[in-house]
């Protein structure tokens, strides 16, 4: 008879690793930047992952791909990498009307 294992997931589905700690996750959804509660840029209206990419043929082609963060409210902002800003002065919500 097999085992039956308890586990917990963050509630905002990040894709965050399971866990059968439930304090764990718990803390984990605090924080993540999935939760609106957070105010990061993955929740935001005015963030955006932009994926670029530029091709060059120098004997061969070469595609160099990377991705980006911008802010359409504040262009200054500086990013980690892709880093999400959290707890943002101009964070508002995704709008999910039409
Ligand atoms: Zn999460």
């Amino acid at each position: 008879m097999p085992l039956k294992y308890q586990s917990y997931g963050c509630r905002f589905k990040c894709g965050h690793k399971h866990s059968s700690n439930y304090w764990l996750i718990f803390r984990h959804e605090e924080q993540c930047w999935y939760n609106p509660e957070v105010k990061s840029c993955i929740t935001c209206r005015h963030g955006e992952l932009v994926h670029d990419s530029c091709t060059s043929f120098c004997g061969y082609e070469i595609t160099e791909r990377w991705e980006y963060r911008t802010c359409d409210v504040d262009p200054d902002i500086e990013f980690d990498g892709i880093k999400p800003q959290i707890n943002c002065i101009n964070w508002e919500e995704i709008c999910h009307a039409n």
